[in-house]
């Protein structure tokens, strides 16, 4: 209790309050168990916000993190060759559309990154005034100036205005507002095939091929954003493949180090030719602890097996969801293990009564809970999740 005392008194004195945290302190997990400092189990169903898809106390990724260490070596800055950014660059070349990878280090520097790719190239065109970015309503790229600035979110903007210019807003999934909104002017266009933050929305594929015709017609440079919604999640390794569709460029992060933190820009040779040295840049982009991580995750993850098994729990999953039989779901979304319930009532709440029930939870907006588990969760963990939540859903107005 002691410890417990102290982290969340520390917390609350010393971290700056850009977080609202519960009342219980988590010090280790297996599977998809974390558990707190009195032994008590969560059932995790956030997994870092969709970060964890291995899970807790993996050996595969204990080994790949040991083997690194045992060189002596995390870190020697991307002024020199090492091997596991390499190879980690081969994988996901191997395994999608592109044909090169930049590393970085979160969601949002991928973005910000893939925006500056967009600029050059529009640059390079010689193209006077080819610099918009065009984004979608519902979307979320992340928290820094650029990536926010193609986060149209009022909340999350307007304390921090002026925003960077050259962004304009379309309507999500709405074709004739693409086709109004993105012009000769536009350098890029910026898109979540699977939105997460805003409330878990799948693009349609109609939309995904406008999009692509759009940019082609434009010579804008189309970005998949899957940060959340790609490597596996959606139950095959990318979520636009469903679409049939291909992007330009593609930005990663969540999941790909299973933890560790990393971002990855996957481009076509059409964009790297743009490219030069110096371009862009990072101190700890890459560096061999995280790559050597994530190229374990990589190759894990891409195994059809592997996929099959998400399919297979995910379709349980909205199957069982859908059974649920409560006044307070509207209405069940999702697509393989990234799926949610919008509620007639406040999301917080329901994620409150989660805790007491041993279940972890997190919306998507004010109304949704999301479901981003590890992504080796079985059919017996959806089963107790379903009769957590019809429990929580009895109980969460007394
Ligand atoms: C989380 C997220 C980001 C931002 O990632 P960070 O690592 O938090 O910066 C960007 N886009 C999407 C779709 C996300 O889910």
């Amino acid at each position: 209790m002691q410890t417990t005392n102290n982290a969340i008194s520390n917390e609350q004195n010393y971290v700056l309050q850009t977080y609202v945290r519960p009342d219980f302190v988590l010090v280790r997990g297996n599977g998809i168990n974390l558990y707190d400092e009195d032994g008590k189990a969560y059932q995790d169903w956030v997994a870092g916000i969709a970060v964890n898809s291995l899970g807790y106390n993996d050996s595969g990724v204990a080994q790949a993190m040991q083997e690194q260490a045992a060189t002596g070596v995390l870190h020697v800055s991307n002024l020199y060759h090492t091997e596991p950014h390499a190879r980690l660059a081969k994988q996901l070349v191997e395994n999608s559309f592109a044909d090169r990878v930049y590393f970085c280090n979160s969601g949002a520097e991928a973005n910000e990154g893939a925006l500056k790719f967009a600029r050059r190239v529009a640059f390079n065109s010689e193209a006077t005034d080819k610099t918009d970015i065009v984004t979608f309503s519902g979307a979320f790229h992340g928290r820094t100036m650029g990536a926010l600035a193609v986060t149209p979110k009022d909340k999350y903007q307007t304390p921090f205005k002026p925003m960077m210019p050259g962004v304009t807003v379309a309507e999500f999934n709405n074709i004739d507002s693409a086709k109004e909104t993105i012009t000769a002017k536009t350098a890029a266009v910026i898109v979540e095939p699977l939105q997460g933050e805003g409330g878990i929305h799948p693009a349609t594929n109609e939309f995904l091929r406008a999009l692509r015709q759009l940019c082609d017609d434009h010579q804008a440079m189309l970005i998949f954003d899957e940060i959340q919604c790609g490597l596996g999640r959606t139950g095959t390794l990318w979520a636009h493949e469903v679409s049939g569709v291909t992007p330009d460029m593609m930005t990663l992060a969540k999941p790909l180090a299973n933890g560790l933190p990393i971002g990855a820009i996957l481009v076509t040779q059409a964009v790297a030719d743009n490219i030069r040295p110096g371009d862009h840049g990072s101190t700890f982009a890459g560096g061999l602890l995280v790559t050597n991580v994530a190229s374990h995750v990589v190759e894990r993850i891409r195994q059809p097996e592997f996929l099959a098994h998400v399919q297979e729990v995910g379709e349980y999953l909205m199957e069982r969801l859908e059974e649920v039989n409560s006044p307070l779901i509207r209405e069940v979304r999702g697509r393989g293990l990234m799926a949610a319930i919008e509620l007639t009532i406040e999301a917080p709440s329901v994620i409150k009564k989660g805790y007491e029930q041993g279940i972890l939870l997190v919306n998507a907006g004010p109304n949704t809970i999301r479901f981003v588990p590890p992504l080796i969760i079985e059919k017996s963990d959806v089963d107790s999740l379903i009769d957590k939540l019809t429990t929580i859903l009895e109980h969460v107005n007394e």
